[in-house]
């Protein structure tokens, strides 16, 4: 097996990286964990399923939402729900696709706030990996014409105008017209977990592109450890058809996630003192209420539109910026079958009942705050002393949100009450726990030798054949979803790794 790179993880960071290497003519193994999704057989069993998380394939090793103590052995003051996918694409199967570029100020944040920590890139650094990342996922309002706005959102709109709140519909990886060999939206409103037609990007997209290029996959091959010898990695060891194979090559690109990555390289004995720390996500404070009249939501994406103007200003020396989106997919207590259970125990039926259904979910308004968190090391990912079913130790978590962000989500209760209010809504919930599932970040931070995990480039300091992709090396979390700013770090690793022949 004569491999020039070895691409740890198929996700959009994995397979960005081993679909641009492969195309300039290196030797490219992608080892994933995880099998190859049927879309197919995913959307009947999402329709079949009780819950989102039953769409993919689901192993032993990876967490689940409803049971963070299953795979993850909490330590910090509350849960840490994060939930990820190990499969073929990774975690962008499940996304929802929003894709904001960073603000310079998320990349400043020590300079010009005096809170967590520069990143030793500046956002001119970044651009042009923003533009072709947008071009190759496929981001509508930036590389495509945008989708329109809901006539939900626009109900938004002008209640929230009367507080100088500016709606604008939100950047998303999700095709408005037919693009690279997948359909427009058609508005099934399903796009987390899955999208049924491929509009919505997932990485399938580039483990595709890698293998055209020349790229070998090997899928349900976890990797259990890397190797090293004078100074640097030489091989992975992996689990392959229930055998221990392995693998070496010249170049090592871990691209596992921000929980996945850290992980290994500590079992591996490859962590320095910052390796697992800085674990960060985007706190999400969730709120519902009914409108006095149809706004029909669940004829769209999830999210076409939300409010950036929280993002920044001075207030960030002291809390977090944040986005609201506005929810076109209804209450997360309130889907339709529990609406209608509802009513047939209050005795609806027949005709009666489904008028009841249609009046009461055409109703229902949603609006989510994600809130930025900075950057802690006592927040952290370890080894736990217990172990995972191939018998590498299971991801311990330390995990406790900062006053910080949640000064901003009491903040973002506030925004979300006026624009109820101002609607004449009723039924108002704002949900106590904020949430914190879908975005991670740090755990490998980049930044200066003694301070970090990687440099500038995503070469670990130590190790100088392994590089890291993906928001593990993020030194803040920002106030934009990761996956954008992964896809453009891992375009700009790859093109610096393609020109050096040999590293
Ligand atoms: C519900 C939800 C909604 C989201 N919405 C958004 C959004 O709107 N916008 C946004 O920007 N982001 C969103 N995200 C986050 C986004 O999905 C992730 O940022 C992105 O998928 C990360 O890509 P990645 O390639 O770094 O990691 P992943 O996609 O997690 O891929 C890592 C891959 O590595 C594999 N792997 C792990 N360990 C090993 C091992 N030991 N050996 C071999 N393979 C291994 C895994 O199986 C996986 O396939 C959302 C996430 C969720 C869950
Ligand atoms: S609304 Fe439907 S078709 Fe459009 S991206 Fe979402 S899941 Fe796909």
């Amino acid at each position: 097996m004569d491999f020039e790179v070895v691409v740890i993880g198929s996700g959009v960071a994995g397979s960005i990286c081993a679909w641009k290497l492969a195309a300039a003519g290196r030797k490219v193994l992608m080892i994933e964990a995880g099998p190859s999704v049927d879309r197919r057989q995913a959307v009947e069993r999402f329709a079949l399923g009780e819950k989102a998380n039953d769409t993919y394939p689901m192993g032993p090793d990876q967490p689940r939402f409803h049971e963070p103590d299953r795979y993850f052995e909490q330590r910090g003051r509350e849960p840490f729900t994060a939930v990820y996918e190990k499969v073929v694409g990774g975690t962008t199967w499940h996304w929802l696709a929003t894709t904001l570029r960073f603000l310079e100020s998320d990349l400043r944040m020590k300079s010009r706030f005096g809170v967590g920590q520069d990143w030793p890139l500046r956002l001119a650094d970044l651009q042009p990996y923003y533009a072709e990342a947008e071009k190759e996922l496929g981001v509508a309002g930036a590389a495509l014409p945008p989708l329109p706005a809901t006539y939900l959102d626009q109900q938004v709109a002008l209640a929230a105008r009367k507080f100088g709140y500016r709606v604008e519909v939100l950047p998303a990886a999700r095709n408005s017209v037919d693009y690279d060999g997948r359909p427009a939206c058609r508005g099934s409103a399903t796009c987390f977990p899955i999208c049924p037609i491929g509009a919505k990007y997932d990485a399938s997209v580039h483990v595709r592109k890698a293998l055209q290029a020349g790229a070998t996959l090997w899928s349900e091959t976890p990797v259990t450890r890397l190797l090293t010898r004078d100074g640097r990695v030489t091989a992975v060891e992996c689990r392959r058809a229930g055998e221990s194979i392995q693998v070496s090559a010249p170049l090592l690109i871990l691209a596992a996630n921000a929980v996945e990555s850290p992980r290994l390289l500590l079992h591996s004995g490859l962590a320095n003192g910052w390796t697992g720390r800085f674990l960060m996500g985007m706190a999400g404070q969730v709120s519902r209420a009914l409108a006095p009249r149809p706004v029909w939501p669940f004829r769209s994406p999830q999210v076409v539109s939300g409010i950036t103007q929280f993002r920044d200003g001075p207030f960030r020396r002291s809390r977090a910026g944040f986005v609201v989106s506005i929810g076109n997919d209804g209450w997360p207590d309130g889907a339709p079958p529990m609406v209608a259970r509802q009513l047939v125990e209050r005795g609806f039926k027949g005709k009666e009942l489904q008028a009841a259904v249609r009046e009461h979910v055409s109703r229902q308004l949603l609006l989510v705050s994600n809130c930025e968190e900075l950057p802690r090391p006592e927040n952290r990912i370890s080894l736990s002393d217990q172990k995972d079913s191939l018998g590498v130790p299971r991801p311990r978590v330390h995990f406790a949100l900062s006053r910080y962000t949640l000064d901003s989500i009491d903040e973002s209760v506030l925004v979300h009450a006026r624009i109820f209010q101002e609607m004449g809504a009723s039924h108002v919930l704002h949900y106590e726990q904020a949430d914190d599932p879908a975005h991670l970040a740090g755990t490998c931070r980049m930044g200066e030798r003694g301070q970090s995990v990687v440099d500038s480039q995503l070469r670990s300091h130590e190790w100088p054949n392994l590089y890291v992709v993906g928001s593990a090396v993020f030194p803040t979390a920002g106030t934009a979803p990761p996956t954008l700013t992964v896809a453009a770090l891992a375009l700009r690793c790859a093109e610096m790794l393609a020109k050096t022949r040999s590293s």
